[in-house]
């Protein structure tokens, strides 16, 4: 019995000293990840038409080609800016960076062709590369990117930028990037699309004289079936005259940063008067790669830019229907006040009987219609289907 006792009195303390040594070490990690911590950007967005909406950043750059940033930073500016997916998608064609890279690297490495180490055709952007080819490893980047990820967890999508002259394209989902380049810009695009990645459309050249219609080398590509998206934003610039003609073609309507440097610097110092960076808003069942490569081969995308949202009438009417909704106050003598409730993250500009509002990302707003009033119909003038076309909503006004 008394050896019993000793010996629960004996566990006990045992047991009481490990409880002190782990709330020690959990104490002790707590302090340790403290060292580093990040705020992110919460961007709240409803479901939409039975979807998750995540946010997606699918133009972005980093020293692996011409950007000024590494990729570790990318991740990290992703995260804090409130992206859910990142694209890295670094020229395969146009590297100068690597020169650099090499210089610092002058005591490793000989060069025969030149007294300085240079990379091996890091400008085939207007001409073929040589017979040596592209020789660096294009899948460092996005390997770099995964690592930094861990502590992240966005949905990473390998990348790359085909790069010929003034037309340039992503290819999202890439298994390899060092298996896409080839002299025919086709081609290279269908060494991607054998690896199961999609083509985007960067910021398109527009045929001057329809001003409506792509290149004819774009017009071609995606008369064969292979483009699924086109930027209709990218950095400052949006693509009006495309929005309408985009969606009757298909297309997944996207809207790219294409940042070379931070957001910060590239982005918001420049005059934005967004509170975001561009991105596509994807909406999809899963944040997962094949979820949203379906999303993007089905076009159901919302473009983001500069406070403009721009996409398929359904996806924008849905949208505002999740995020808006519309409760009467109270009938005076002469009026019918109501008050408009936005719980997402974009503000919405509405246009009622020739006077704008704007319902403040989640805010409230108090307006007066006509007395009696039972249904309103607002412009919603950032929601575009097209140049100056904008979704048109109908509220209910229920007593
Ligand atoms: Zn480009
Ligand atoms: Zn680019």
């Amino acid at each position: 019995m008394k050896s019993l006792k000793y010996t629960a009195i004996l566990i006990l303390s045992l047991a009481l000293t490990s409880v002190a040594v782990a709330q020690r070490h959990s104490h002790n990690s707590v302090q340790a990840s403290f060292h580093s911590y990040y705020h992110r950007q919460q961007i709240v967005i409803p479901d939409v038409c039975g979807y998750n909406v995540y946010t997606a950043g699918l133009h972005t750059h980093t020293i692996y080609s011409d950007g000024q940033v590494t990729p570790l930073y990318r991740v990290r500016e992703a995260w804090r800016y409130g992206l859910d997916i990142l694209a890295i998608t670094d020229h395969i064609e146009y590297r100068p960076t690597e020169n650099d890279m090499l210089r610092y690297m002058t005591g490793y490495i000989k060069d025969e062709y030149s007294d300085r180490p240079r990379g091996v055709n890091t400008n085939v952007s207007r001409r073929e590369a040589d017979e040596r080819g592209i020789i660096a490893d294009l899948n460092v980047g996005y390997e770099t990117a995964k690592t930094a990820n861990e502590k992240f967890g966005l949905l990473l999508i390998r990348g790359a930028e085909i790069t010929r002259g003034d037309n340039h394209f992503n290819v999202l989902f890439t298994k390899d990037n060092n298996k896409v380049y080839d002299a025919d810009i086709e081609k290279s695009m269908r060494n991607a699309i054998d690896q199961g990645a999609i083509v985007i459309h960067n910021h398109p050249k527009i045929d001057k004289s329809t001003e409506t219609q792509m290149t004819p080398l774009a017009e071609s590509l995606h008369a064969k079936g292979l483009l699924s998206g086109v930027e209709v934003g990218n950095s400052f610039h949006s693509w009006d005259h495309l929005f309408r003609y985009a969606i009757d073609k298909g297309y997944a309507l996207i809207s790219g940063t294409d940042a070379h440097s931070s957001f910060d610097e590239f982005y918001y110092q420049n005059g934005n008067r967004s509170t975001y960076p561009n991105m596509t808003l994807v909406l999809a069942k899963r944040c997962d790669e094949q979820s949203i490569k379906e999303a993007l081969v089905k076009g159901r995308t919302i473009a983001y830019q500069n406070g403009k949202l721009i996409g398929r009438e359904e996806y924008l009417l849905g949208l505002f229907n999740a995020s808006v909704s519309l409760q009467h106050m109270c009938d005076t003598r002469r009026e019918t006040m109501v008050i408009i409730t936005n719980k997402s993250s974009f503000p919405y500009e509405l246009r009622y009987n020739k006077h704008n509002a704007v319902v403040h990302a989640m805010g409230s707003l108090q307006i007066s219609l006509p007395i009696g009033a039972k249904e309103v119909e607002f412009e919603v003038r950032n929601l575009f289907v097209g140049k100056g076309e904008y979704v048109k909503v109908k509220m209910a006004v229920q007593r």
